[in-house]
C-alpha cells in the first residue's frame, strides 16, 4: 500500500472511525476499497448515512470524487448550521489533469459555499490533516471537507506516519447530536455560526499555517504542490507559506507574509482559489503559472519572471485528435451493435457517464451532461429522441429522470446498457432494478446482447414511432473482467476518459 494511503488508514484507526461510505470513481476508488468502505447508490445517500452515524455518536467518513460533491451538496450546505454529532469528514478526491473525469473541478470552492472547513494537505501532511479534520468537526459539530488530489493519493514517496498523537478531544467518547440547536431559528443558527463557529475555524486555520522566511520573494503553497515548493524555495532562497486550511484561509498569516515580501507567487491547483482572494500576487491568473500540473521548472520559471506583473498569453488548447485515447470500447463488447445502430439513426441521442461515453467518438451519442442525466436531457428534446444510460447510472440518479418522464408523459426512448456492474470504476455490483422498471413501464422490452443490428434497428424504429415513454433493456455480459486500477487512470462514473480527457 502506498505511504499516502497508509497515513489515512492509520489516522482513521487512531481516531476510531466506525462508518465509512463511498461511491466509486477516479481517484478515490482504491482508497475507499482498501478502507473496506460501504458502497452507496449515490453520494447524497452516502453522506446521509454518514450523517446518521455521526448523529448517534459514530465517527464517520464519506469518500467521493470531485463531481460527487455536487450530488451531496444539498445536505452538506444544510449541515453547517444544522450541526452534527460525532466527527464527520467528507473526503473529496479532485482529479488533476483531468485524467479520468469529464471535467477538472476544484472542490475547495465548496468551503465558502457551504461555510464548512476545507483542508488541503500534501501527502506528508495527510495524518495531521485527517486528525485535524475530525477534531474541528467534532468540537464544532460540523462536517469538515478534506480535499485530496489524485497526485497526493498516488504519492509513494511519503512515509507512513509514526508516533503521532491524536488531539485530546478525540480521545474522549464521540459526541452525539444535540437537539438543543432547535432552540434557535434558522436565522439564529446562522448567527451562531458567525459568532462562534467561523471565529474558531479561523483560529484553527491560523495555527496550522507554516512559514519559512528567507528572501524578499515568497511562495504561498497548498496541497500537492507543497513538497515541490519547499524544494524550489530552498534552492532559490525564497520564503514559503504553507496553508493547511483553504477555507477559511489563514488571512492574518497571509497578510503578514504579503507585507514581508516584495513579490509573492501562489502555487496551487487546479484553480486559482487562494490567488483569487488576494491582491498584488502572481499565479495562474497573472499567467506566471499556466493551467495544468505544476512541475519544478514551472515554479522556477515563474519565480524568475515574478518582477513582471502580467504574463498572460495565448493558450494552446489540447485536442482529442492530438492525443490518443486512454481507454476505448473493449474488444468484443456486447453492446457494439447497439452503438453501430445509434450512430446511424437520425434523432438526438443523450448519452450518460459510463461506458456509453466511450461511444462518443463513433457518433453513437450526441451529448453527455453527467452521471444519471441522459433521461432528463432526452425528455427535453423537441421530438422523441433516445436516452442511453447504464444500469449503474440509472440507479445512481437516472431513475428520477425516468419517473419524471412517466409523470409528465414525455416522448422519450430509454435504452439501458444492462451489465449489472459499474464497469468504468472497477466492476462493482449494481443493484437489480428490473422488478421496479417492469412496474414503472409495463411495456418494457428486453434485448439479449449482442443482437443483430437489423433487429435492434427494427425495435428502436418501432419504439420511436409510438408516443410516450419507451423502455428497452439491452442485457449483456462484459467481455473484460480486468479492473483498470486508479493508479492507471481508471475512470469514474462521471468519466470520459478515452474520449477527450
Ligand atoms: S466494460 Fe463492458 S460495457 Fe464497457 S466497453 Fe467493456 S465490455 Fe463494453
Amino acid at each position: 500500500m502506498r505511504g499516502a494511503l497508509k497515513q489515512i488508514h492509520q489516522a482513521l484507526r487512531d481516531v476510531g472511525v466506525g462508518c465509512i461510505t463511498y461511491v466509486p470513481g477516479y481517484p478515490i476508488t482504491d482508497l475507499a476499497q482498501s478502507l473496506g468502505a460501504e458502497i452507496a447508490v449515490n453520494e447524497k445517500v452516502a453522506f446521509e448515512c454518514a450523517l446518521g452515524a455521526s448523529a448517534t455518536g459514530v465517527r464517520s467518513m464519506v469518500v467521493v470524487k470531485q463531481l460527487g460533491m455536487n450530488v451531496l451538496a444539498d445536505p452538506l450546505v444544510i449541515s453547517a448550521t444544522h450541526t452534527t454529532g460525532a466527527g464527520i469528514v467528507v473526503l473529496a478526491g479532485d482529479d488533476l489533469g483531468p485524467r479520468g473525469s469529464q471535467v477538472e473541478m476544484d472542490s475547495r470552492y465548496y468551503g465558502p459555499l457551504t461555510e464548512l472547513p476545507v483542508l488541503d494537505p500534501s501527502a506528508q501532511d495527510l495524518y495531521k490533516a485527517v486528525t485535524e479534520a475530525f477534531r474541528v468537526s467534532e468540537e464544532l459539530s460540523i462536517p469538515a471537507i478534506l480535499r485530496i488530489t489524485s497526485d497526493v493519493l498516488e504519492d509513494s514517496s511519503t512515509e507512513p506516519a509514526a508516533g503521532q498523537n491524536i488531539p485530546p478531544s478525540l480521545q474522549q467518547p464521540p459526541r452525539r447530536f444535540d437537539r438543543s440547536i432547535w432552540d434557535l431559528t434558522a436565522r439564529g443558527r446562522h448567527q451562531r455560526y458567525f459568532a462562534r463557529t467561523l471565529p474558531a475555524l479561523s483560529e484553527a486555520a491560523e495555527s496550522s499555517a507554516r512559514m519559512e522566511l528567507r528572501g524578499d520573494t515568497g511562495v504561498i503553497a497548498s496541497g500537492s504542490v507543497v513538497p515541490l515548493a519547499e524544494a524550489v524555495c530552498k534552492e532559490t532562497g525564497s520564503s514559503l507559506l504553507v496553508t493547511l486550511y483553504s477555507y477559511p484561509l489563514p488571512m492574518r498569516a497571509i497578510e503578514r507574509f504579503l507585507r514581508m515580501h516584495r513579490h509573492v507567487l501562489v502555487a496551487e491547483g487546479p484553480a486559482p482559489f487562494i490567488e483569487s482572494h488576494l491582491k498584488d500576487v502572481c499565479g495562474r491568473l497573472t499567467g506566471h503559472i499556466s493551467y495544468g500540473s505544476i512541475r519544478e521548472n514551472d515554479l522556477k520559471a515563474a519565480l524568475s519572471l515574478i518582477h513582471i506583473s502580467d504574463l498572460r498569453g495565448s493558450i494552446e488548447m489540447e485536442t482529442a485528435t492530438g492525443r490518443p485515447p486512454r481507454r476505448s470500447i473493449c474488444q468484443g463488447c456486447p453492446f457494439m451493435p447497439l452503438y453501430g445502430v445509434l450512430s446511424r439513426i437520425d434523432v438526438p441521442i443523450a448519452g450518460d457517464a459510463g461506458c456509453t461515453i466511450l461511444s462518443l467518438r463513433m457518433g453513437a451519442v450526441d451529448m453527455v451532461y453527467g452521471l444519471g442525466s441522459a433521461i432528463g436531457v432526452a425528455s427535453g428534446f423537441r421530438d422523441k429522441g433516445v436516452a442511453i444510460i447504464g444500469d449503474y447510472a440509472l440507479a445512481h440518479t437516472g431513475i428520477q429522470g425516468l419517473i419524471n418522464a412517466i409523470w409528465h408523459r414525455k416522448n422519450v426512448l430509454v435504452g439501458v446498457i444492462w451489465n449489472r456492474v459499474a464497469a468504468m470504476t472497477g466492476f462493482q455490483e449494481v443493484f437489480d432494478l428490473e422488478p421496479l422498471l417492469k412496474a414503472l413501464v409495463p411495456g418494457m422490452r428486453i434485448v439479449e446482447m449482442p443482437a443483430p443490428e437489423h433487429e435492434i434497428e427494427r425495435i428502436l424504429g418501432e419504439e420511436l414511432s409510438s408516443p410516450g415513454v419507451s423502455l428497452v433493456i439491452f442485457k449483456g455480459t462484459c467481455t473484460t473482467s480486468i479492473r483498470a486500477p486508479d493508479s492507471q487512470g481508471s475512470t469514474g462514473e462521471h468519466d470520459i476518459s478515452g474520449v477527450n480527457s
